[in-house]
């Protein structure tokens, strides 16, 4: 019955999966009770990395089963040769993590463990599986223990002790723990030492240094802490170091054990590696202890000191747990024996009292108890291989370390995390700052106290100064009031008197002085109004001075200009009168020699050219003189032409000076008296500019020497188209009704007179005034003017006669149509030849045509045409008058009428 039943109520847990430890376990045992109530005061709790989905978590830790594995040791030599034909006495179910128990060939016990590892198992699994979560877990922080139980010769020091150093696998756990261990730590933060000691005997050696073999445990009474101070505790860097660290506790293990004539066996070895590690990124202090500037005082409540965790890992190769008097070789005595296995009995004990849940767990009745305080029902993570042998022979130590591993699945720690305030780094630091400070301090009292001072000099220096100004101020001003106090006295004192003298006067003087004073103001008043008015002239004057210097200035510059623009016009001015001179000088011989040559003349040239010599007034009834004796006069004035120039000349017809006019037109005039000179003259403008001075002078002198220019230009044909085409005619016909002179009137006539001796201007002579302008002048009834009216009379009517004989003229006279034919009747017979034979030869003309006749007759002309025909004293006429009569039908039968006959 039993045969099949698991003994070990223990979970079957895989120690593998406790990698986070003891949250993920569930509870063992019901009962359960510290190793040590001191336990609860340890340090601080952390709220860091402990896992807690399963676990049960308090304030003090996280429940934490201790773990146990079963190793099987494989068959020795001389086990394989003595138990050759017997059977293992236990057989392993690792699969089931169960072990049976073979009570004898037909009974067997089985038993659950965290971990049942075979005789094949090798070293390596057997650290993973064992150690490795427990050394895991230390450098998380918490502390934890690796112990091995077991009977001498079943492998606790082979699971934890190999070297491995001919073998890699072979190693064990406590160099493959270093190993984890190293290669997780931060050098320049973390820190590992180890210690390595024996306990033989209740007595702790230092395997490291064995004369030092009786170690105190010294136990912190505050926090229950247990330390072994009297250890050497080294530091481990490398791995190398650590097993030659090992080696050597290894060899004073053996040479000690020799030395107290002991086996190895009978001693529990123990390897304590320290961890001390700095939490980083968390609790570091928040703010940096000092600024640059040093001012750190009000920082220093913000301060938290750096978190350190404290970890300890233990491994324990725990003595043979074989009853000694089974040993019995080495021949102690029974109290020796006891002695020797004190500690593990009572750990033993202490176990059961923890799986019993014990209210008493006599954990001082042990040194190994009190060192081993923290692994069972502490704070620690512990992990325990059991080994054992596989021979039957040993069937009751078997037994007996099986049962001590099933009562060891019962107990349950509280793990927790080792982690505390490093104050002795925040105390270094501290220390340092505080140092900074005090320096600093020292500093800025020594700046304040020379501040101070200068302060209180520079203020001494003051308060000297302003005393010293004060006085000064005081004497002046009390002096001031003392002179003010006597000053005031004296006039008190004299107005006094002066009152006590007269006081009617001194009302007057008050008075008149007061009305002086009025009037002196009212002065000063005018006075400075007047003084204002005075300045502000003066400002004005000045200003106008500024103005007129400015405008001299540009008068100076246009005065110089015209002065030069004057001298240039005086110079030229100067030249032209002496041109005058010359010209004048000139021109007066020439007047002279022209009027000489007017007096040796008596007589004039023919009916065409009526003036060769000026005012020759006498002379127009003769025919022309020989040209020799023009030649005289003429030869200077052609001289003068040469010299000063035709253009010169008519341009001084324009001349301001009536002298030069006067000199000039006649000096025109006697060119114009030449043929040779008139076509230049008229070329030049001549011919116009006589006409306008015709019109336009007053003088009579000018108008009557241009009129006979005129009238010579007149005689040449071409000239007498221009003179009409200028407008000449009605020039002429104002002038002939304007004038009185009858010397101006006879050239005004005899130039008309020409004109009316031309064929083609007939018409148009007539149309402009001309013949009525002729016919106005017999008013002045000057018989030279009538001649020149009686030969223009002719020559128009001649030259109509010719018109009309040509077939050219149709109609009457235009001569009668203008009434010319009365005043020709009437003077037909006159006195004077020269007119009576123009007006003879004039009415010849008119009756020789048919359309006439009417007129002639009804005027009276028949019975002058009579006359003539029978008196006239020039044959031609009358010879012309008697055939005009006789070949007119119209005449001759009015004469037949009026019974005439020829
Ligand atoms: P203990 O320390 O328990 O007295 P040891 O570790 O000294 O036992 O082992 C006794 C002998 O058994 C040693 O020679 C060791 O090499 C051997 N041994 C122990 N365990 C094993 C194992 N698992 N495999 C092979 N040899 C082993
Ligand atoms: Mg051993």
């Amino acid at each position: 019955m039993a045969s099949s039943g698991v003994r070990n109520g223990g979970p079957r847990m895989s120690m593998k999966l406790d990698r986070q430890g003891a949250g993920a376990m569930p509870k063992a045992a019901a009962g359960k009770q510290r190793l040590s109530s001191a336990a609860g005061a340890y340090r601080r709790t952390s709220s860091g990395p402990l896992p807690a989905a399963g676990g049960r978590a308090s304030s003090d830790g996280v429940s934490s089963r201790v773990r146990v594995a079963v190793r099987l040791r494989p068959r020795n030599a001389e086990e394989l040769a003595a138990d050759a034909d017997f059977g293992d006495s236990v057989e392993l179910q690792p699969e089931l993590k169960r072990l049976k128990l073979r009570k004898n060939n037909w009974e067997s016990e089985t038993y659950e463990f965290d971990e049942v590892l075979t005789e094949f198992s090798s070293q390596k699994r057997v650290y993973e599986v064992v150690a490795k979560p427990v050394v895991e877990s230390v450098m998380e922080g918490y502390n934890g223990t690796v112990m091995a139980y077991g009977q001498t010769g079943t492998g606790k020091t082979f699971t934890l002790g190999r070297l491995g150093e001919e073998d890699t696998a072979a190693r064990g756990i406590m160099v493959r723990a270093m190993e984890d261990i190293l290669a997780d730590v931060t050098p320049e933060t973390d820190s590992v030492s180890v210690s390595y000691l024996q306990l033989y005997m209740e007595m702790i050696q230092d395997l490291l240094d064995p004369v030092n073999d009786n170690i105190a445990i010294v136990e912190d009474p505050r926090t229950g802490d247990v330390s072994l101070p009297g250890a050497t505790v080294v530091e481990v860097r490398d791995q190398k170091s650590f097993v030659d660290l090992l080696r050597v506790g290894e060899a004073h293990r053996v040479a000690a054990n020799t030395k107290l004539n002991t086996e190895s066996s009978r001693s529990h070895a123990i390897l304590m590696v320290n961890v001390r590690r700095s939490v980083k990124g968390r609790n570091e202090m928040d703010v940096s202890i000092s600024g640059e500037n040093g001012h750190s005082s009000s920082m220093m409540g913000s301060l938290r000191p750096p978190i350190i965790r404290k970890s300890k890992l233990v491994v324990v190769d725990l003595a043979g747990s074989e009853r000694i008097d089974k040993s019995g070789s080495e021949g102690h005595t029974l109290e020796e024996a006891k002695s020797i296995n004190l500690s593990l009995s009572a750990l033993g004990k202490c176990i059961n009292a923890l799986a019993e849940n014990s209210p008493h767990v006599p954990v001082r009745d042990s040194k190994l108890t009190r060192l081993l305080k923290d692994s069972f029902g502490g704070t620690a993570r512990t992990s325990l291989v059991v080994t054992i042998g596989p021979s039957p022979r040993h069937r009751g130590e078997t037994t007996s370390t099986i049962m001590f591993g099933q009562r060891a699945m019962k107990v349950e720690n509280m793990v927790k995390l080792k982690e505390e305030f490093d104050y002795k780094s925040l105390c270094r630091r501290l220390d340092i700052e505080l140092d900074k400070l005090i320096a600093e301090n020292e500093r800025q009292r020594k700046y304040f106290d020379d501040e101070v001072e200068r302060i209180r000099t520079e203020a001494q220096c003051r308060i000297a100064e302003a005393e010293r100004e004060c006085k000064i101020t005081l004497e002046n001003e009390k002096m001031k009031y003392h002179q003010e106090y006597l000053d005031s006295i004296k006039v008190l004192e004299e107005k006094w008197k002066t009152q006590q003298q007269s006081p009617k006067r001194q009302i007057k003087e008050a008075e008149s002085t007061s009305s002086d004073v009025g009037e002196a103001h009212n002065l000063l008043q005018n006075e400075k109004m007047l003084r204002q008015s005075a300045e502000d002239e003066a400002s004005d004057l000045k200003n106008q001075i500024t103005h007129w210097k400015k405008l001299e200035a540009t008068a100076t510059t246009e005065v110089v200009k015209l002065r030069k623009m004057l001298d240039t016009e005086a110079s030229q001015k100067e030249k032209l009168e002496e041109e005058i001179g010359v010209l004048r000088s000139q021109l007066l011989q020439m007047s002279m020699e022209a009027d000489e040559t007017r007096r040796s003349l008596d007589k004039g040239d023919g009916p065409g050219k009526i003036f060769p010599g000026l005012d020759s007034l006498t002379s127009q009834t003769r025919t022309s003189q020989p040209r020799e004796q023009n030649n005289g006069p003429k030869q200077p004035i052609a001289k003068l032409c040469e010299q000063v120039g035709l253009q010169k000349i008519l341009s001084l017809l324009e001349s301001e000076e009536p002298d030069v006019r006067v000199h000039a037109v006649k000096v025109v005039a006697n060119l114009a008296a030449e043929e040779a000179n008139q076509e230049k003259i008229v070329e030049a403008g001549g011919l116009t500019s006589l006409l306008v001075l015709l019109r336009s002078s007053e003088d009579e002198t000018i108008c009557r020497v241009a009129a006979g220019a005129i009238a010579n230009l007149a005689m040449n044909e071409t000239n007498q188209d221009l003179i009409m085409a200028q407008g000449g005619v009605t020039l002429l016909s104002m002038t002939a009704s304007d004038a009185e002179d009858p010397q101006t009137l006879r050239m005004v006539a005899g130039a008309i007179a020409n004109l009316c001796g031309n064929d083609k201007l007939q018409t148009r002579l007539r149309g402009e005034g001309g013949i009525k302008a002729l016919l106005g002048m017999v008013r002045c009834g000057h018989p030279d003017v009538l001649a020149q009216v009686a030969r223009g009379i002719a020559n128009f009517a001649k030259c109509e006669s010719r018109a009309a004989t040509q077939g050219n003229k149709v109609g009457k006279s235009l001569l009668i149509d203008d009434g010319a034919l009365p005043w020709i009747v009437k003077n037909a017979n006159n006195e004077a030849a020269p007119i009576r034979r123009h007006i003879e030869l004039a009415l010849c003309h008119l009756a020789q045509h048919e359309v006439n006749s009417k007129d002639i007759i009804s005027e009276g002309a028949l019975w002058e045409l009579v006359r003539i025909s029978r008196d006239c004293s020039r044959e031609d006429i009358r010879m012309l008058a008697y055939r005009t009569l006789t070949s007119s039908p119209t005449l001759q039968a009015e004469m037949r009428r009026l019974g005439i006959k020829l």
